[in-house]
């Protein structure tokens, strides 16, 4: 698409420095990341206020930058006292609740803000003498009603506040965003007539214009609504063509034989398959057999079978001579996968199959040992962590790529171990995080998903309970002796604390521990978080654990530390193990009874649900204790009681998503950032998300390759350069 039309009016890939000039348009650049037309006007307003209204000071939270419509109420000036120089000071208003606003050295202030100005003011509300105060306010003031015909117009007229930084108030965007509007030629819409007739919603200049110069309420509202629908149905084409294009280039089937390696297999199994196991099997053998690269995603409670899923695949491409990386999110699990898959292999599947473990931490000769066995083809099964990703790392024909724990790993990551094959390898995505089916579409919409729902039989249970601090805080020591009674009958226990040392968050886990959700429900100042050092060490003097082998396993052991804690915890050598999330993901002990998760609100209800995972997994009942200090009523509460309800992931991712009010269900973890979604939220939007992607898939049926769609086609390259430039240079 050209900068600009013929006409020389800019559109939506216009540098914003020929449109904003050097100033402005650096500092949306540092602000934002803006640099073209479409990142300015993509930057849509928080929310809309109105001259009419005024907003209520007496609910503004301290300490933060805050955007209000206000009324000056008075205006001082005077000289200071100790220095030279006057000083004005201005108090504006909503009616009930003061601000102080105060000027060194700018006398013309008390000309501009007059008793009764009204406008929109800008700074971070601080108290000082137990006076609020907008520190280094910043204001514009609206032109007086008189100045307009209508005065009630004038009143109802939206304002638009956009998100702002101290360096760049909300009309200031406001002032760029109309003059990249005003040179704006017209713009395509990405989505089709026909498809946006449909849906009955106004154009996408229209909705430009709606979105940041409304008029009227109607004008806006409208224009979000078109606006969110492009997002979703732009995502979704970029999805279901990323798709399609990987289906388009051919692979080598990869099938079990009669009598062969997974026969064999199964046959040792000593139990027999569950029957989500088998559905779930048989889709996956059709996929590695079509010719067409497998991208499927398997989810399934924790200790549902996926990994045996996972094996029985690796087993299918292995017949052929084929190679499985499997990319583990830490050491630790790696190590077990390995450790696991030996176990099921049995001696002489494994001595075939030669599994072997390629970390960043393995010493030098046995690395390239490893990497030799990779390269060479002989080693069928390689297990690893972010270390396989490396250009040493080479395979003689890598046949399937399984990936364990997908929220742990970006798309770039996947397709990072994708290209080591010389054909396209089969990708199988396994993951223990149940996820509703508008999140799957939004997040995994390149992939088939399959769900294990069905647990093995014999599987004793668990029993969760919440521990109140606020309310009954002498039940802290009676979790101590609940443990320690576990103990006595010959189980095993884990503590799970937020961080390791006062106030260090683990690094790895701190973007999954829902802190701002906790605060924001809280309200008070967060209490010191649970420490694993602290807690071992007050454990080491609790009566209750008198006599009990308690260790610490955390990120900043080494990996080699890790690894023996966690052994040794499995052989029964200790009999409490506290811990971060490190032990989140697969851990398997099967002798582990007792969860303790300490400051439990700080944790994500997927994240407890996981831990929970980890005890009676075996032939022990299981017991989860979920420790908090959240008071009843608030929404942390509300998360860790949920937990305890029920045990059915699905029922509780539901449940999640519903008591977030932000769509982060796309958080960090998926991208490395913060979810890019703009007006789209997925826990409010799940209609028309599956609305969205039936109309994106009638387009794409009737044109793959979209060649009548050239404004789509556009927005898909800008919404997949945002995401994963990788994917663009492929395609
Ligand atoms: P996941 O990877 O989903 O957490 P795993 O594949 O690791 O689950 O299986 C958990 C445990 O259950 C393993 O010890 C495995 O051997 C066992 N298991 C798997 N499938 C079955 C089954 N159909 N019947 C009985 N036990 C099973
Ligand atoms: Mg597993």
């Amino acid at each position: 698409m050209s900068a600009a039309d013929a006409a020389g009016r800019a559109g939506l890939d216009t540098k914003l420095d020929g449109l904003l000039g050097g100033r402005t348009s650096g500092a949306l650049k540092r602000a934002f990341g803006h640099v073209t037309a479409g990142d300015l006007l993509g930057h849509y307003p928080r929310r809309y206020a109105r001259r009419g209204e005024l907003t209520a000071l007496a609910e503004l939270p301290l300490d933060e930058n805050v955007t209000i419509v206000a009324e000056v109420l008075e205006v001082r000036e005077r000289s200071m006292r100790q220095r030279r120089g006057s000083i004005v000071e201005a108090t504006i208003s909503d009616g009930t609740g003061i601000l102080t606003l105060t000027f060194f050295n700018q006398k013309w202030r008390a000309a501009e803000l007059v008793p009764g100005a009204r406008g929109v003011f800008a700074g971070k509300v601080t108290s000082y003498r137990g006076a609020r105060q907008l520190a280094h306010p910043d204001y514009e003031l609206f032109e007086a009603a008189g100045d307009d015909p209508d005065a009630r117009r004038w009143a109802e007229t939206p304002i638009p506040i956009y998100p702002a930084t101290s360096t760049i108030a909300s009309w200031q965007v406001a002032k760029a965003v109309g003059l990249v509007l005003d040179a704006l030629g017209p713009v395509d819409d990405p989505v089709p007539d026909a498809v946006r007739a449909s849906r009955g919603l106004v154009g996408y200049r229209e909705a430009l214009e709606g979105v940041h110069r409304p008029e009227r309420e109607k004008d806006w509202s409208r224009a979000r609504a078109a606006l969110r629908f492009q997002e979703a149905f732009v995502l979704q084409a970029a999805l279901l063509g990323r798709r399609a294009e990987r289906r388009a280039r051919a692979t080598l089937p990869r099938e079990a034989r009669p009598g062969g390696l997974l026969e064999r297999f199964d046959a040792a199994l000593p139990f027999s398959l569950t029957g989500d196991q088998r559905a779930v099997g048989d889709e996956v053998a059709t996929d590695l057999g079509s010719g067409v690269p497998m991208n499927r995603l398997v989810q399934g409670e924790v200790g549902s079978g996926k990994t045996l899923v996972a094996l029985r695949a690796m087993l299918a491409v292995a017949e052929s001579g084929g190679q499985t990386a499997m990319l583990a999110p830490t050491e630790v699990l790696a190590a077990q996968h390995l450790r696991s898959i030996s176990r099921a292999l049995g001696p002489d599947l494994s001595a075939e199959l030669m599994p072997t473990l390629v970390t960043g931490q393995l010493p030098a000769a046995e690395r390239k040992r490893a990497l030799l066995r990779a390269a060479s083809g002989q080693a069928r099964i390689v297990v690893g962590t972010h270390a396989l990703l490396g250009d040493q790392v080479t395979f003689a024909d890598l046949g399937l790529v399984v990936v364990d724990e997908q929220h742990r790993f970006g798309v770039d990551q996947r397709e990072a171990l994708r290209v080591k094959g010389q054909e396209p390898p089969h990708v199988l995505v396994l993951t223990a995080t149940p996820i509703p089916r508008t999140v799957a579409m939004t997040v995994f919409g390149d992939l088939d998903v399959s769900t294990i729902r069905e647990l093995p039989t014999g599987r004793p249970g668990i029993e969760s309970f919440v521990v109140p601090l606020a309310d009954r805080p002498a039940w802290f020591g009676r979790v101590w002796a609940r443990v320690a009674e576990e103990v006595a009958k010959g189980h095993r226990a884990f503590v799970v604390c937020p961080a390791i040392e006062a106030k260090q968050v683990e690094e790895a886990d701190a973007e999954e521990v829902d802190v701002e959700v906790a605060e924001a429900a809280d309200g008070a100042p967060p209490a010191p978080l649970a420490s694993v050092l602290d807690v071992v060490a007050r454990l080491a003097e609790a009566p209750e654990m008198a006599g009990l082998r308690i260790a610490p396993l955390h990120g900043r052991m080494s990996s080699d530390e890790k690894d023996a804690a966690m052994r040794s915890f499995a052989a029964g050598e200790l009999d409490v193990l506290v811990a971060t999330t490190v032990i989140e993901v697969g851990v398997d002990v099967p002798d582990a009874s007792t969860m303790v998760v300490l400051d439990a609100e700080r944790f994500g209800v997927s994240q407890l649900h996981q831990l929970r995972g980890r005890v009676g997994r075996g032939s022990v009942p299981g017991l989860c204790l979920l420790v908090t200090n959240a008071p009843e009523g608030t929404v942390a509460r509300e998360r860790v009681d949920a937990v305890a309800a029920t045990t059915d992931g699905f029922e509780l991712a539901r449940v999640d998503l519903e008591l977030r009010q932000e769509g982060d269900v796309l958080g960090s973890s998926q991208s490395g950032r913060r979810s890019s979604l703009k007006l789209l939220r997925v826990a409010r939007d799940g209609d028309l998300i599956v609305a969205a992607r039936e109309l994106a898939r009638g387009v794409l049926d009737e044109d793959p390759v979209l060649a009548s769609h050239p404004a789509l086609v556009a927005a898909v390259r800008r919404r997949l350069d945002e995401e994963e430039s990788q994917f663009l240079s492929k395609a």
